[in-house]
């Protein structure tokens, strides 16, 4: 056996900027012990992973190694987005309706093209660039009751080497005939797709029930069951919208003590569970996510779109019991995917419940949070040794008023509010996953790039 053949020399990259990071929450913890900024630093990176993030010092650049500069920027991890559905990118901007009405004139139809490969790897494409123009690096992304619609989804992920959280969708009820499954194919359809998948490089199966009104008490069963057969699955759904589905949920399951009771009773309250918006929420129903590690995904563009309510995020991040929060653009009901213009909207949800969201909490929620909400937190969120190299770089110079805005913040925190108010896809110049830049706005005319494919796709 040729043991002793030498190992490839490590890919060494540098990266030169302002640079931000969290080693913490600072709802929980004061700024100085958990937030990290460097005016000039250097990112160097080996083999995909960051391996220091420190003051800029030439000395420390390795031989051979020439940073990439980015002036007039803020350098920060890749955004984690922890709910949007893939399939309704066709359907952002639909009119006049709320939760349930929504899902039956716009949303199953918009599904209902998946039926053809061609149009889930078509929609697969889209959905990479504007989330990578957007720079984010991680969601998780529901995407239809096909198998194919995961397939078309995690090869376009493979391709770019993105670390995504994302399965077939469970709706075996409630739904039109062509879009619904059984609980017997549904789970073996995810059975399948979780062998193809799951730890397959970067790539990481959710079991995704749509929510208690599209699934019969057995389908989420037999979600508890695919959970329990297969090691670090993730799980999502939806929980507490409107005021509406909360009331027809009670109906649906009158012997549970709550909607997240519906869930906890076949087994999906867990950690690595992310329920999306939990709005119309008991303080109990947070205290159970608190104890069991499940997160909700707070998505501030569709609840005011959809009209759905005020998610409490001061309350849900209580230090008492503080719940995992995750940052959520909800598209096609959300109407962004840039985390910034989420980020400034959450700031006016907050507002209208009478608090005010901080530009070093918003990040954290948009970074380090979604990744805590996912239990990824050792992996991405953050620029620190060991992490993996995910990162977006906005540019403070991406429109002339935002050029002119930030040229008079005086304070990093000043800066990263007006980018939250100000900023949107046009303020990311570019995106890195995994050590590579597969997003630059100035590479005209395709800016982006698969890794290991110099000359584009
Ligand atoms: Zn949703």
């Amino acid at each position: 056996m040729p043991t002793d053949s030498p190992s490839p020399p490590p890919r060494l990259t540098a990266i030169r900027g302002s640079a931000i990071s969290f080693s913490g929450n600072p709802f929980h913890l004061p700024a100085r012990a958990c937030f990290i900024h460097h005016a000039d630093a250097l990112i160097l990176i080996e083999d995909g992973r960051i391996r220091a993030f420190e003051p800029y010092d030439p000395a420390r650049v390795p031989a051979g190694v020439t940073p990439v500069h980015y002036e007039n920027a803020l350098i920060c991890a890749g955004f984690v987005d922890t709910h949007v559905h893939y399939p309704q990118v066709q359907m952002v901007g639909s009119f006049g309706e709320q939760l349930l009405a929504w899902l039956e004139r716009y949303t199953f139809p918009a599904e209902r093209a998946f039926a053809d490969p061609a149009h889930a790897e078509m929609a697969a494409r889209v959905f990479f660039r504007e989330i990578l123009r957007a720079g984010t690096t991680t969601a998780a992304v529901y995407c239809t009751v096909h198998p194919h619609s995961v397939d078309a989804f995690f090869a376009e992920s493979e391709r770019f080497n993105t670390r995504m959280v994302a399965g077939k969708l469970l709706m075996d009820r409630n739904a039109p005939d062509d879009l619904r499954d059984t609980v017997e194919r549904g789970y073996e359809e995810s059975r399948a797709l979780i062998r193809r998948w799951h730890g397959n490089g970067r790539q990481h199966y959710c079991v995704t029930p749509r929510y208690a009104g599209s699934c019969t008490e057995a389908q989420l069963d037999s979600a508890g069951a695919l959970l329990r057969e297969h090691d670090g699955l993730f799980l999502q759904t939806h929980l507490s919208e409107s005021p509406d589905e909360v009331a027809w949920v009670r109906d649906l399951f009158p012997a549970r003590s709550s909607y997240l009771d519906v869930y906890a009773h076949a087994g999906l309250v867990r950690p690595r569970a992310v329920f999306g918006h939990g709005i119309h929420v008991s303080e109990e129903e947070f205290c159970t996510c608190h104890a069991t590690g499940a997160a909700l995904a707070h998505c501030p563009t569709s609840n005011l779109f959809l009209g759905s309510g005020l998610f409490r995020l001061f309350d849900a991040l209580d230090p008492r019991r503080p719940v995992r929060v995750g940052l959520g653009s909800d598209v096609g009901a959300g109407t962004s995917f840039s985390a910034l213009r989420t980020l400034g909207e959450a700031y006016k949800v907050a507002a209208l419940r009478g608090d005010a969201l901080d530009a070093l909490r918003a990040f954290h929620l948009a970074t380090l949070g979604g990744a805590q909400a996912l239990h990824l937190d050792d992996r991405i969120g953050r620029i620190a040794p060991g992490y993996d190299a995910d990162l977006c770089v906005l540019a403070l110079d991406a429109t002339p008023f935002l050029a002119f805005r930030t040229a008079r913040c005086e304070s990093i925190e000043d800066l990263m509010f007006v980018l939250m108010t100000l900023g949107d896809e046009r303020t990311v110049r570019a995106t890195w996953v995994a050590g590579e830049c597969v997003y630059d706005a100035s590479r005209l005319p395709d800016p982006f790039r698969y890794p290991g494919s110099p000359e584009g796709e």
